[in-house]
């Protein structure tokens, strides 16, 4: 099977869009960073399910990265990466470098409100205006009917529903469930930072978090609960606990007993930040 093809520049990408768009296909999206897993994989997949053609964006998006953050060691292998989209079926691969994205003099930003509040902007402030601003465009130079993104980056997936809502952007939001090695670890390209002992430890995170969702739907108190699991990633070896929180499942607004939740956290290991999420079921 031949591979995808794979331009770098909005006028290529939109000459074949066009194309596709005249033969009368639907088109699918995945905005990724690459260094691809079986996560995105998955991505892929269910975006082959919904439509005749899928895009695959590539590129590490630096304005949602802090000065302090690791934009210039996050993993870069596009070889890699296209034998894998390959072997997916993935039609085309946007790999457009800084300068196609952001030209001399970019002074634009796009900042969603609603979800993006509190968890990671406590803690990113300015991560989901970069995220916001990419995807924005992506979603104006591709113009796809339907992207598909991972609940892995669970409020990410809620600012990218809130950005389309509110900038009438005719794109449907696909969420896609979190793919995870047999230990129940979330896959993600952060996790090749990490040392043999660290995976162990990582290990444990979505242990913690399904066991104190299980616990939040049985009655438990809010706050101690999620203060326990803080502490118990701690105790497993975790550096730093950003925050692990209870939040309604489509605003990320306080949590109620009576409406299906998601359990969020953030945790370091070593200097490598990991993030996870797990259903809450409604008691
Ligand atoms: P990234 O390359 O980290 O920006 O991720 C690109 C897309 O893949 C996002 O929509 C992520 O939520 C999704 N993704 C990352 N890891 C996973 C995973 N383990 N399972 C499912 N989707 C994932």
């Amino acid at each position: 099977m031949s591979g995808p093809i794979v331009v770098d520049s909005v006028a290529a990408l939109r000459a074949q869009i066009r194309d596709w768009r005249r033969e009368g296909f639907k088109v699918a999206m995945v905005p990724t960073m690459g260094a691809l897993h079986d996560g995105h994989i998955s991505l892929v997949r269910i975006a082959l399910e919904r439509a005749e053609r899928c895009v695959v964006s590539i590129f590490v998006n630096p304005t949602q990265f802090a000065p302090t953050e690791d934009l210039d060691k996050y993993p870069r292998q596009l070889a890699r990466d296209l034998d894998r989209l390959r072997e997916a079926g993935a039609h085309l691969a946007f790999t457009p470098g800084v300068a196609e994205m952001y030209r001399p003099g970019f002074a634009t930003r796009i900042s969603v409100g609603g979800p993006s509040s509190g968890l990671e902007t406590d803690f990113r402030p300015t991560f989901f205006d970069g995220v916001a601003t990419v995807v924005a465009k992506l979603f104006l130079q591709a113009a796809p009917d339907c992207a598909v993104f991972g609940e892995k980056d669970y409020q990410q997936l809620c600012v990218v529903r809130q950005l389309c809502r509110d900038l009438d952007l005719p794109v449907e939001i696909i969420g896609a469930p979190t793919v995870r090695d047999s230990h129940g670890l979330a896959m993600s390209s952060r996790n090749a930072y990490l040392s043999e002992t660290e995976l162990a430890i990582a290990r444990k995170l979505n242990v913690v978090l399904r066991q104190t969702a299980a616990e939040l739907t049985s009655g438990a108190d809010e706050a101690s609960a999620v203060g326990e699991a803080a502490q118990a990633l701690v105790r497993a070896g975790f550096r730093k606990v950003d925050y692990v929180a209870a939040r309604e499942a489509v605003t990320l607004g306080p949590w109620r007993r009576d409406r299906d939740g998601r359990l969020l956290a953030a945790a370091w290991l070593g200097t490598t930040r990991l993030i996870d999420n797990v259903e809450i079921l409604s008691a």
